[in-house]
């Protein structure tokens, strides 16, 4: 039994109460006092709602003032209570009673299999306590003093892997070609970075952080709290910085990847390990297109993740190319800034208004998930389930659907009706730019980007929207197809990441002498996204289909790579197998399953042209399964569809 511990005043707990989410906070006043006549149908708050023109949950309850004032006087009695006269912290709920609660407080029906999901998600139930436990009965012996892990990369995956193998006592280092840890929250520094997921779901389940001070927050915010995780964790002496991997291969004699790194003095070396993890992420190599005379511009330029703050763009003319997630959010300071920006549009991307963007979390708000008992579990619960999986119905093409040119379903084509409405009221006078701005395929074809002002301000004086396709950059600038010379000073690439070359530049040689590329070329494939055969004991992280569109948070999607992960190396310490491969029927199988499923989905759409998809129109970036059948396919690994020797 834990005991209770509420710290601060009755004017702290009050002001925390005026700001909390009440059907959240029902869930903690029913546990903590044990008294259900809180999920009574008198506290029943109403549905969770999507406000029109919006895709964001509006989960308040509706209550009363008169119900709401009840709510939070019982709670402050109860709370204030315990915090002078001590108590216990209730046992975490079993499925059932995750299941009860979470009914209760969406007022929808809720699987069993999303509630075990919870559970773990919410830290309630250990998630690692299976592969810890295989591990720790062949801890001190020969096979875990022998074994050494070598991961690649300490952005989000690395970091998480790093954590889970301290955990289990496996020795690892970790390799990162930057001089910090973070990935792409180190690497992208342009106006406005930002995540476009909720942070309270944003975040390691078992690192919430209870002071994220916005809900969508900032890239500095971000970059922050993976340097204090990376501390708290205490894997720092075990990244080697400023190296990064050129090659390696699978040396058959010795059972071991042999690693060839090159340090930023330029020396190379090589590092044996018996497993390697690849955690270098999807997006992290920018793309620059080729275009005729790229190199004979004459002024500055650069990619939006290398953002140069030493060029200042005051009064500068910018021609800005690309229109996605990170153009999104860096055209409204640009524009603010420069005297004139051209911002070159490929195609238009699906825009979606959120009124939470910009709000700070509220002091009440961060008090209550630091202090208030359970109130981060159940409010990370909810944050889950209003976001995580609540757009997958609009996904998948509905058959009898009568448009399926610009729409997957009935209910795909009312957010495209919702999203048109929203860009026409957007653009105000300025609707002669419609056209330009509605895509023309469906919703979730590609990632709904999250407002940051875009129409408003595209359609600013000094911004012109130029649709013509690039024919070619010039010492001035851009020129059109149409002829048009587009006079700039600064060119800003916001192209995106060599996507579809998975482990890219590294190369990577497996068993039979064949690498990555040759095996792959432009259909990069691996079981669950993670395991490759004739690559044994390599682990990919956010590999191929991994990557998610409808909704979600790509951390979660990690947990659920590095938790299978960490399973297949009990598995073969357990068993003393030296070695563990995919078997390619199985690895065929899955992918056969990938694809036919992806043709089906809003991202397989033929009307959609994108980096999810290969020269030949396969999917090989996008998961095709929501989060939840994510989590279920890597929860337990399935020891007989593996060789091991
Ligand atoms: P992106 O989504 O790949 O967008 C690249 C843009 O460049 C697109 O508009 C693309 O046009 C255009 N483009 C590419 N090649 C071109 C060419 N040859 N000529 C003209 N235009 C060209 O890249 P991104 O905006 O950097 O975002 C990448 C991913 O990073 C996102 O999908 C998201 O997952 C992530 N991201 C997330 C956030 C966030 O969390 N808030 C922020 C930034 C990025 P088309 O659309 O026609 O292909």
């Amino acid at each position: 039994m834990t005991a209770i511990d509420i710290p601060g005043t009755d004017q702290d707990l009050r002001a925390a109460l005026a700001d909390v989410n009440l059907p959240t906070l029902l869930l903690v006043i029913a546990e903590l006092s044990g008294d259900d006549v809180w999920l009574s149908p008198r506290y029943q708050p109403e549905p969770i709602v999507v406000p029109e023109g919006s895709l964001f949950p509006d989960d308040s309850g509706n209550y009363s003032d008169e119900i709401a004032s009840e709510i939070r006087e019982a709670a402050f009695e109860l709370l204030s209570n315990l915090r002078d006269r001590g108590g216990e912290l209730p046992p975490p709920p079993d499925l059932e009673r995750m299941r009860q609660l979470m009914e209760f407080s969406t007022a929808e029906e809720v699987e069993d299999e999303f509630c075990a999901m919870l559970l773990e998600e919410t830290g309630f139930v250990d998630r690692d306590e299976q592969w810890r436990s295989q591990i720790r009965t062949v801890a001190g012996g020969e096979q875990i003093d022998n074994f050494q892990v070598l991961v690649v990369g300490a952005g989000l995956s690395g970091i998480c892997t790093g954590v889970k193998l301290k955990d289990a006592g496996i020795d690892f280092t970790i390799v990162e070609k930057n001089a910090a840890v973070g990935g792409t929250w180190y690497e992208n520094t342009y106006p406005d970075c930002g995540v476009d997921t909720p942070n309270h779901f944003y975040s390691y389940s078992f690192e919430r952080n209870p002071n994220w001070t916005g809900y969508f927050s900032k890239r500095d915010e971000l970059y922050q709290y993976f340097e204090n995780c990376t501390d708290k964790f205490g894997i720092r002496d075990a990244i080697q910085f400023n190296t990064e991997v050129q090659g390696m291969h699978f040396d058959e004699d010795s059972g071991l990847w042999q690693v060839r790194v090159r340090r930023d003095n330029g020396a190379e070396e090589i590092l044996a390990a018996n497993v390697v993890v690849s955690a270098v992420g999807q997006l992290n190599r920018p793309s620059i297109p080729e275009f005729p005379g790229l190199d004979s511009f004459a002024g500055e330029s650069f990619h939006s993740a290398r953002w140069r703050h030493d060029v200042d763009l005051e009064g500068k003319r910018v021609a800005v190319i690309g229109t996605g997630c990170s153009a999104v959010q860096l055209l409204p300071k640009t524009a603010a800034k420069a005297a004139h920006v051209s911002l070159f549009q490929r195609s238009p991307h699906w825009i979606s208004p959120n009124k939470d963007y910009y709000r700070p979390v509220e002091k009440g708000l961060i008090w209550a998930l630091n202090h208030i008992p359970r109130y981060a579990e159940w409010h990370r619960a909810r944050m889950i389930f209003g976001f995580m999986d609540r757009n997958w119905p609009a996904v998948p093409a509905d058959p009898q659907w009568e448009h399926p040119e610009r729409a997957m379903s009935e209910v795909n084509d009312g957010l495209r009706e919702a999203l048109t409405s929203y860009i026409s009221e957007q653009l105000g006078e300025r609707q002669d730019l419609m056209e330009k701005c509605v895509p023309d395929f469906p919703v979730f074809g590609k990632r709904l980007i999250i407002d940051n002002n875009w129409y408003p301000t595209v359609a600013r004086e000094n911004v012109d929207l130029v649709t013509d396709p690039i024919a070619a950059l010039t010492p001035n600038g851009v020129r059109t197809a149409d002829g048009t010379e587009h006079d700039v000073d600064v060119i800003v690439f916001a192209t995106g990441f060599n996507t579809n070359q998975f482990l890219w530049p590294m190369e990577v040689t497996g068993r039979s002498g064949t690498t990555l590329r040759e095996r792959w070329g432009d259909y990069p494939r691996a079981y669950k996204g993670i395991l490759v055969p004739d690559y044994p004991n390599l682990f990919c992280l956010y590999g191929p289909n991994t990557n998610i569109v409808h909704g979600g948070s790509i951390i979660y999607t990690i947990e659920c790579q590095v938790h299978y992960m960490m399973q297949c190396l009990a598995l073969m310490l357990s068993r003393r197998a030296s070695a563990l491969e995919i078997p390619e029927a199985i690895n065929d199988e899955y992918n056969a399953e990938v694809q036919q499923i992806s043709q089906h989905l809003a991202w397989g759409h033929p009307g959609v042209q994108s980096w999810y998809k290969n020269s030949a129109g396969k999917v090989v970036n996008n998961s095709p399964f929501s989060n939840l059948e994510y989590w279920q396919r890597t929860h337990d690994v399935e020891p007989n569809r593996y060789q091991m020797n």
